[in-house]
């Protein structure tokens, strides 16, 4: 059974290292997608040694719905190594498993689709092999978005979890969401890419632009604070409107916002439960009992604080 990914290959003809850069694992994250397909104008005649490979839309069916899922309802981040004989989202993780575990790097972009919208940063899984976690740091660092978060190597069914598993370097990227796509998220995809490209000896270091300094890098091996769908839970079902803004420092206790009942006029304070950084705040209005309505990137004495 076939899975037809699309995708494109850069490749040098030089020996180097196989890097795998990935988009639309999620299929309402549009400009991943779109980076990947800038990159493949301009890779081929850039690239020095080795090759790229690049997968503009991973989980085939939720691009196509512009969807967080496919029709099979299968979230592809939850599902990897996936399963080639599967629902449609499974046979996409299978191939995307399979094309991990033969390449020597992985770049996974993602923002925070339709409903998130999400600080920039890079990530990674803080990885027991202590080579493959510094190198893991080096890629992060040289994407070069402002926060860098390490968290808890334990969560499953990620292509990062894939990477892990095969004992491949491996990081994420997180940068905005909701419904419209914003070119300068796009162009940061690009250069961040470029970057890890340029770490990596593959492009010339002097095409590249420089990257912003790193303001936070935190490492957080608490289980699951790498999951961003399950934080803040909301009280009821209404509208909510922030109080906060991305980025900024929050304390525990501090309003994070309401959520406002549009029948009764009446609303629920929503208050911080710990202090960070604003990592992301819902980005669609309408919610209901339980969604996310954003979280924090703790900042505090519990986790480990690294120097950019
Ligand atoms: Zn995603």
């Amino acid at each position: 059974m076939n899975v037809m990914i699309p995708q494109w290959k850069a490749d040098s003809g030089k020996p180097g290292p196989a890097v795998l850069i990935t988009a639309g694992v999620h299929g309402d994250e549009f400009e991943p997608m779109l980076s990947l397909y800038r990159l493949s104008a301009r890779l081929p005649q850039i690239l020095t040694c080795g090759s790229v490979t690049a997968l503009p839309a991973v989980n085939v069916g939720a691009v196509r719905s512009g969807t967080r899922c496919g029709p099979d309802g299968l979230d592809l981040a939850r599902i990897c190594p996936g399963d080639a004989f599967g629902t449609p989202a499974q046979r996409d993780a299978h191939a995307v498993s399979q094309l991990i575990r033969s390449s020597d790097f992985l770049i996974d972009l993602h923002t925070g689709g339709r409903i998130l919208d999400i600080h920039p940063m890079c990530g990674y899984m803080i990885h027991p092999n202590a080579s493959i976690l510094a190198k893991q740091r080096e890629m992060a660092r040289a994407f070069g978005l402002p926060l860098i978060w390490g968290t808890d190597p334990a969560p499953n069914g990620r292509t990062l979890s894939v990477a892990r598993d095969a004992g491949i370097p491996s990081m994420y990227v997180e940068y905005g969401g909701g419904s419209v796509v914003r070119p300068h998220i796009e162009e940061a995809y690009v250069d961040g890419c470029l970057r890890v490209l340029s770490l990596l000896d593959m492009i010339p270091e002097s095409i590249v632009r420089q990257a912003e300094p790193v303001r936070w890098w935190v490492e957080d091996d608490r289980p699951d604070q790498g999951h961003l769908q399950s934080k803040m839970p909301s009280p009821a079902d209404g509208v909510f409107i922030a109080a906060v803004s991305l980025g900024h420092p929050i304390y525990k206790g501090d309003l994070w916002g309401h959520v406002f009942d549009p029948l009764r006029g009446d609303r629920q304070e929503v208050r911080a439960e710990e202090d960070g950084l604003v990592l992301f705040l819902r980005a669609e209005a309408v919610v209901k009992t339980g969604d996310s309505l954003g979280g924090i990137c703790v900042i505090d004495e519990r986790v480990k604080q690294l120097k950019g």
